[in-house]
C-alpha cells in the first residue's frame, strides 16, 4: 500500500543535486513527481522526474516505464519500485560512478518544455466541498433549498478531456449562449456573446493509475490502488453560460472550453505522509451508505494539501508587481474524499482507465480567505475585490493570469510541492 512510509520519505534525506536541498523547492528528493517534457529543439516527448530545478530524463537512465502512460498503467508496487530506484540514484550517498552516469541526463528547467503529462482519458469533476456548494447555491439559486442529495452522493459532472491543457497555455475567453437581463423595464434576451463572468476554480486533479474491469465497482478500501497521483487543476468557468444552461442537466459549455493542470503528477507514494483524517460529518447529515464508508478512509482518507490562488493582471506585470494572493485553502477540508469519489464513480460498474482525471471540486473552506473562486469571493461580482494597485475585479478580465500553487506540510515530513498551474486569459 502507498501509505507505508519507507526510506523515500526520510525527511533528513538529501540529494547530490544541490537545488533539491533548497528549503523552498517544490521538488526535494522526497517528492519525485513524474511528467512529460521535450528538450528545446527536439521532437520526442520524454518521461521525466523533477528534482530541485532539474528534470531527469528517466527513460535514458533507468530500466522501467518509457512514458507516463506506461507508468500510470503499472500497479502501485511497480510505481513505488521506480520511485525507490530514483531516490537511491539521486540521494547524497549515491556513489561517484552512479552520479557520473546520471548527471548528463539532468536538464535545467530552462532547457525543456513541460507538456501534458499524459493523454487524458475520461474527465469528471466533483462538487467536493460543501462550503463551496452552499456558497454557490446561495448565489446561483437564491431562495432555493440546499441540494437535498448533496450529503448522500458525491455529485459530479462529466467534462471534455479534449480541452484540458497544460500549465502556461493561454485560455481564450469563451463565447456562449447566455440570458442577459434587459435594461430597466425591458425583457431579458438570450444572446451568443463572449462571457462577461469568467472565473477560475482552484482544485486538485486525481490521476487514475491501474484501470478496472467494466461491471466491477471499486471497493472504498481498494480505491487508492487506482489513484496514481495528484496535480493542481483550474476548472475555468463562465458563470453566465453556466447559469443559463445548468438547469436541468448541470454544467456543460460553461466549463468545457478549458481546464488547466499543473505539469507534474505527485504520486500517491509521495503523498503518504500527508494523509489525514477525513472531515467529520456533523449535525443532522444522513449516514453514509456502506459503499462510501470505511474506518480506514475516515481515519486517513483526506489529503493535507495547502493550495494558494494568485492573480497577476496585465497592469501588475507592467508595473513589475508580484502576483497577488487571493486565497489560501486546504484540500483536507473536502467533504468527499478521493476514495469515496473513486468508489462512487465506479459504483454503477463504470470502469476506470489509466490516464482518467477526476477534479476534486473547488477547494473552498469555511473562511472567506479560503474561498477558491471569484463567484464566492465577490458574491457573484456584486462586491469586487480591490488589488494592491487599485484595480478591481468582479470576474476575470483579458490579460489576467491565474496561478495555483500547492504544498504538502506535515510534522516530521519534508514539505513537497506541485509546480505552478498557470493560465492567462486572452480575448475572445
Ligand atoms: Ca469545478
Amino acid at each position: 500500500m502507498q501509505d507505508v512510509l519507507d526510506e523515500t520519505h526520510d525527511p533528513t534525506a538529501r540529494s547530490w543535486v544541490d537545488s533539491a536541498n533548497d528549503s523552498a523547492t517544490d521538488f526535494p528528493i522526497q517528492n519525485l513527481p513524474f511528467g512529460t517534457f521535450r528538450r528545446r529543439g527536439h521532437d520526442e516527448p520524454r518521461l521525466g522526474v523533477a528534482i530541485g530545478d532539474r528534470v531527469l530524463d528517466v527513460y535514458a537512465c533507468i530500466d522501467g516505464p518509457r512514458s507516463v502512460s506506461e507508468l500510470l498503467a503499472a500497479p502501485a508496487e511497480a510505481r513505488a519500485a521506480v520511485r525507490l530506484t530514483l531516490h537511491r540514484v539521486l540521494r547524497q550517498d549515491a556513489n561517484e560512478g552512479m552520479r557520473q552516469f546520471i548527471a548528463p541526463h539532468l536538464l535545467d528547467f530552462g532547457s525543456v518544455d513541460l507538456l501534458m503529462p499524459t493523454r487524458i482519458g475520461d474527465y469528471a469533476d466533483v462538487f467536493g466541498s460543501i462550503h463551496h456548494a452552499r456558497n454557490a447555491a446561495a448565489l446561483m439559486r437564491p431562495g432555493a433549498a440546499f441540494f437535498p442529495n448533496y450529503a448522500h452522493v458525491p455529485l459530479a459532472y462529466h467534462g471534455r478531456s479534449s480541452t484540458i491543457v497544460e500549465s502556461g497555455r493561454d485560455v481564450r475567453r469563451p463565447r456562449g449562449q447566455q440570458r442577459r437581463r434587459g435594461a430597466e423595464g425591458s425583457d431579458a434576451t438570450v444572446v451568443y456573446e463572449p462571457t462577461r463572468r469568467l472565473d477560475y476554480e482552484a482544485e486538485l486533479g486525481l490521476f487514475i493509475g491501474p484501470g478496472t474491469t467494466p461491471g466491477e465497482p471499486v471497493g472504498i478500501d481498494d480505491a487508492w490502488n487506482h489513484v496514481a497521483g495528484v496535480c493542481l487543476l483550474n476548472d475555468w468557468s463562465a458563470r453566465d453560460i453556466q447559469a443559463w444552461e445548468s438547469d436541468p442537466l448541470g454544467p456543460f459549455m460553461g466549463k468545457s472550453f478549458a481546464t488547466t493542470i499543473s505539469p507534474w503528477i505527485v504520486t500517491a507514494e509521495a503523498l503518504a505522509p500527508f494523509r489525514v483524517a477525513a472531515v467529520e460529518r456533523e449535525g443532522d447529515l444522513p449516514p453514509l451508505l456502506r459503499y462510501l464508508d470505511s474506518a480506514d478512509d475516515r481515519q486517513r482518507g483526506a489529503l493535507q494539501i495547502e493550495v494558494d490562488v494568485l492573480l497577476a493582471t496585465a497592469a501588475m506585470r507592467r508595473e513589475g508587481a508580484a502576483p497577488h494572493l487571493l486565497t489560501r485553502t486546504n484540500a483536507a477540508g473536502q467533504f468527499w474524499t478521493p476514495a469515496q469519489v473513486v468508489a462512487h464513480i465506479t459504483s454503477n460498474g463504470s470502469p476506470l482507465r489509466p490516464g482518467d482525471l477526476i477534479g476534486s471540486g473547488t477547494l473552498s473552506g469555511v473562511e472567506r480567505s479560503s474561498w477558491s473562486c471569484l463567484l464566492e469571493l465577490t458574491r457573484g461580482g456584486r462586491e469586487p475585490i480591490t488589488l494592491p494597485n487599485g484595480e478591481q475585479r468582479g470576474f476575470l478580465e483579458d490579460g489576467d493570469e491565474v496561478i495555483l500553487r500547492g504544498r504538502c506540510v506535515a510534522p516530521g515530513a519534508r514539505t513537497i510541492g506541485f509546480g505552478d498551474c498557470r493560465g492567462r486569459v486572452v480575448p475572445a
